[in-house]
């Protein structure tokens, strides 16, 4: 039972400082300074939790987690038992502890009247807590003898895979880049989410009895069809990888990039991996992004850290509110304007602007874009206002406008499964396809999301398989009915 009165004795919500700007500008280290365990800092914030009855921050976490119990336990400081809990409904809640926009904060009960319980940082030190006192549960199981492959290693695939290794099936995970991990390795950059931790997974995983297969594509090393026949079931967890373009004069030129053709060689060379000669880099150069999401807020970090001269970023729509409007009230989570750990470090954002086209110089490199103002017109169509044209100088334009779905070709091809506009279709609520025998989970199948939605669909696959493998499942299925409906 929570303290009632908590949240009136410690009034303020208070979290760990990010590292100063000036230090961290110059490694690629997390930018939060995690707390740990023992501190009365964490048990204090823990006490705000008042367990208000109905806890609407579970039913604001995609994966259910059981968020007033396990802050209680860190009131109480009885940690064995707060990693227990948090284990019930979550594989990684180090990944999500970091990464999450935390939309369980949104919904926090407090988060009426006063600043919301620090759910995430609590979460994150309850996880590191737990890999450093050695405790993260090692599921041993008695095998099934059937065999599941799942392509892709990002956290829907290895969602499925640590629950189908726990419920006793031998599992393969495909990957066909060089290392594990999906978005989580070669997307999102070491200072939000530091290699490491992603490391110290994978070797559990591993002592589990999960095995790993880097460096295989799917569709070309061995194809899809063949890989049906070698397995009792097939998880298609390959993310949502293409990206959406900006079809406008000038795209072709010289400078003008994917924002993953930029990230990626980023956090391979920070990895010390090996990276094209000519992979774009920000050194001295005056950057643009063009998006003003996750993505585009990742190249805005990985740029400053290059030492780009300047990193403007361009949203085409209008800026968000700082505070709730009345159309998104508590407990949803609404759009506000967010200042993320790299808008803190520098960089220029500018709304309402539209790209008319990329300019060059006479050797084909882009020199920067004419910019024209948003307008809105009826129906929410919004188109650059003639007359506004401005021009903004870039030597590199980073793209970073979403992605419009997973690659399929292959897929469809060699298996005949049918792809929606989105990605892959699921077939009732067991996240099968068309085909019997696959399934999908993750961006692959939702289109592009979130780490905590790939695991709880990662959660949920599982358990569908299972079902179907054995007639019956013990695997919780998380959020079932919840992940269904909410899967757009
Ligand atoms: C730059 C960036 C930053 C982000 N930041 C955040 C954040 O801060 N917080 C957050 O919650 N979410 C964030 N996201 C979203 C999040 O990373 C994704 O929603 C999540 O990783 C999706 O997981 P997934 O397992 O479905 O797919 P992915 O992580 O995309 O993994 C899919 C994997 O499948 C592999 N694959 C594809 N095809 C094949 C094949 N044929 N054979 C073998 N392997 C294959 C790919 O190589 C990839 O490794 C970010 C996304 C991006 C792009
Ligand atoms: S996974 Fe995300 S939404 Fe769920 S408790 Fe953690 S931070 Fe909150």
């Amino acid at each position: 039972m929570a303290d009632p009165r908590g949240f009136l004795k410690v009034r303020d919500r208070e979290l760990p400082p990010n590292r100063p700007v000036e230090v961290r500008l110059r490694d690629w280290k997390d930018t939060h300074a995690h707390r740990q365990d023992g501190q009365p800092f964490l048990t204090e914030q823990a006490s705000r939790c008042m367990d208000c009855g109905i806890p609407f921050c579970h039913q604001g976490c995609p994966l259910g987690n059981l968020i007033p119990e396990w802050n209680d336990l860190v009131r109480l400081g009885q940690w064995d038992d707060a990693i227990d809990r948090m284990h019930v409904t979550n594989n990684f809640p180090e990944l999500t502890g970091r990464i999450c926009p935390a939309p369980c904060e949104s919904a926090c009960v407090l988060g009426i009247s006063q600043p919301p319980v620090t759910i995430k940082n609590i979460e994150v030190s309850i996880a590191d807590a737990e890999f450093e006192r050695g405790l993260v549960p090692q599921v041993p199981s008695r095998l099934t003898g059937t065999t599941i492959a799942v392509v892709g290693s990002g956290p829907a695939g290895l969602a499925a895979a640590q629950q189908l290794t726990r419920a006793g099936h031998t599992v393969v995970v495909y990957e066909r880049d060089a290392r594990i991990g999906g978005l989580l390795r070669y997307g999102i950059p070491d200072f939000k989410l530091e290699k490491h931790i992603i490391d110290r997974r994978l070797e559990q995983m591993e002592a589990e009895g999960t095995r790993f297969r880097p460096g295989v594509a799917i569709g070309t090393d061995i194809t899809w069809d063949a890989l049906r026949r070698r397995f009792d079931a097939v998880i298609v967890a390959t993310g949502a990888t293409v990206p959406r373009d900006l079809k406008l004069p000038g795209r072709e030129l010289r400078g003008v990039h994917y924002a993953m053709d930029f990230l990626v060689p980023a956090n391979q060379a920070v990895a010390g991996e090996p990276v094209a000669q000519d992979a774009p880099n920000a050194a001295g150069k005056n950057v643009i992004v063009i998006g003003g999401g996750d993505t585009g807020s990742d190249c805005v970090g990985t740029a400053l850290r290059q030492g780009a001269a300047s990193v403007t970023t361009l949203a085409i729509g209008k800026k968000p509110p700082v505070t709730r409007p009345d159309n998104q009230p508590w407990p949803t989570d609404p759009i506000l304007f967010e200042v993320s750990t790299s808008h803190e470090e520098g960089g220029e954002r500018t709304y309402l602007a539209s790209t008319v086209e990329f300019l060059a110089d006479d050797s084909g490199a882009v020199t920067g874009l004419k910019v024209a103002q948003t307008e809105y017109l009826p129906g929410g169509r919004r188109e650059p206002r003639p007359g506004t044209e401005r021009f903004i100088p870039a030597d590199l334009v980073l793209i970073a406008m979403g992605f419009t779905g997973p690659e399929t070709a292959e897929l469809t091809e060699q298996t005949g499964v049918e792809i929606t506009a989105r990605g892959l279709p699921r077939r009732g609520d067991d996240f099968g396809t068309s085909l019997p025998g696959i399934y999908v989970a993750g961006d692959a199948g939702r289109g592009q999301s979130l780490v905590v939605w790939a695991i709880a669909e990662g959660r949920a696959v599982a358990a569908a398989v299972d079902a179907r493998l054995r007639g019956a499942t013990e695997l919780p299925a998380p959020v079932g009915p919840r992940t269904v409906a909410l899967r757009g």
